[in-house]
């Protein structure tokens, strides 16, 4: 079979996750619902304005906000006719050879199978304009021999509509792939929105220390109907010398666990004081580091478990001694710790038996209850030095003619050396210092008129429904 070939659909959504990513892009770009139902006409207005985009960025001065474009094409593309440093700064010659890019399938060329759909593809391409191909970092090594991988015209585009679908940095890209189309569409159009700012401004267009696990989050979080979805981000630079590829993934129950705190103005509360927490601002007063963007960012795993856990910041910011918090600030963090280990991680031991001794050893036994609770605090997460308070605790009460509820089977999950109890022992902690605050033990917390400050108005909206406009 030969000659210019009108395919049923020019187009695929495939499993590979930089396709996928590009393929929703021209969806977005095309405004289709979603990219098998983009034409060819469609694909050909889609090459005419990213060819415009790349010609502009590969065509701009140093410093201009057109050139901050080139440098993304740059961390995706770095030997590409668009990005390679001796390529023509005339726009009439880089228009033709980047188009030449995105021709349709050549008559009487040799067809094979397109790598990503399996579509007839003539044309062959590789590392300099495929990101993430051929190299030993790859997720695809090209066999020895080999000249590249052959690529259909759909999927050419979609590889080149990637950084629009992608969130995008100077140096790096990101794409998010979701068992729900839905929220991979959401993903990308948020990102094509950001793709233009960046274009017109620069990245100083975006708002300050902005992540893609927001923009996922949001994705999530808008999810209609609601669905379990676990979702995976993968961040990579398509450096010459030193690519590489990180990934990190979201629990299934996510999406539902967003919807909650959404939902609920105590887990609302929580959320905010979460990523208020976690805002940074230099000496003048503007943000360095976004708080809503840092939590967000705690929702994803890494794969090599070396990333913070949501769980483990709660605990932080509920010990810390140098934060005084309202009693109700303190019930809303415990309580988004509290739904995220039993909505999404799945955790059902009741710690409220284990918690109850503690907190009646802090009331009642020997000493101050301020030092009991330092003491406490210094062994809450060891698992064997907290089986030796329990213990004590344990013998304090019942030498004191104390009813002790707790069994066996309640200290069992807490004093063990398994994966998960270092969250359980953190909970346990938050747990104990609700029963204390219940009791009206004093744990350094504020009185409730001592603070007035704007939260009230910002619950009133989406904790999650930040638009990312300018700052
Ligand atoms: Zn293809």
């Amino acid at each position: 079979m030969s000659g210019v070939k009108e395919a049923v659909a020019p187009l695929s959504l495939t499993s590979h996750p930089l396709q996928r990513a590009g393929a929703w892009a021209v969806a977005v770009l095309a405004d289709r619902p979603a990219p098998q139902g983009a034409t060819s006409g469609d694909l050909d207005a889609v090459v005419s304005r990213l060819v415009a985009d790349v010609v502009n960025a590969a065509s701009a001065g140093k410093g201009t906000a057109a050139y901050d474009w080139w440098k993304v094409l740059f961390a995706l593309y770095p030997n590409s006719k668009a990005t390679h440093s001796k390529r023509s700064r005339d726009r009439a010659v880089l228009e033709v050879s980047i188009a030449e890019m995105f021709a349709p399938e050549l008559a009487g060329e040799p067809e094979r199978p397109c790598t990503f759909c399996g579509a007839a593809a003539t044309a062959v391409w590789a590392k300099s304009t495929l990101p993430l191909f051929d190299t030993n970092k790859a997720l695809n090594t090209l066999p020895p021999g080999v000249p590249g991988w052959p690529v259909c015209r759909g999927c050419r585009i979609a590889m080149w509509a990637l950084p629009y679908g992608a969130w995008v940095t100077v140096g790096s890209a990101t794409v998010l792939s979701c068992e729900v189309g839905a929220a991979e569409r959401e993903f990308a159009e948020r990102n094509v929105r950001n793709a233009q700012r960046v274009m017109q401004l620069g990245f100083g267009g975006l708002p300050p220390g902005a992540r893609a696990e927001q923009v996922a989050a949001h994705a999530l979080r808008s999810l209609q109907p609601l669905l379990p979805a676990a979702a995976t981000l993968w961040s990579f630079k398509n450096d010459n010398q030193d690519p590489w590829l990180r990934v990190t993934q979201t629990r299934r129950a996510v999406p539902l666990f967003l919807a909650r705190v959404d939902g609920n103005a105590e887990l609302r509360l929580g959320w905010l004081l979460l990523q208020r927490s976690l805002t940074r601002r230099d000496k003048n007063g503007q943000v360095t580091t976004s708080g809503p963007a840092e939590a967000a960012r705690l929702l994803f795993e890494a794969e090599d478990g070396r990333s913070r856990s949501l769980i483990s910041q709660l605990h932080y910011l509920l010990q810390d001694p140098d934060r005084a918090w309202r009693a109700r600030d303190r019930a809303a963090l415990s309580r988004l710790a509290f739904t995220y280990a039993e909505e999404v991680l799945g955790m059902k031991t009741d710690l409220k038996p284990v918690a109850t001794v503690i907190a009646d050893w802090i009331e009642h036994g020997s000493g101050s209850p301020r030092g009991r609770l330092a003491e406490y605090r210094s062994v809450a997460l060891n698992d064997y030095r907290l089986g030796a308070l329990l213990l004590q605790a344990h013998f304090r009460l019942t030498l004191d003619g104390r009813e002790v509820g707790a069994q066996p089977q309640h200290w069992e999950p807490l004093i063990q050396q398994r994966p998960r109890a270092w969250e359980q022992r953190m909970l346990l902690a938050a747990h104990v210092l609700e029963l204390l605050r219940e009791r009206g033990v004093a744990v350094n917390d504020k009185a409730e008129e001592e603070v007035d400050d704007p939260v009230e108005q910002l619950l009133q909206k989406s904790v999650f429904d930040d638009e990312m406009g300018p700052a």
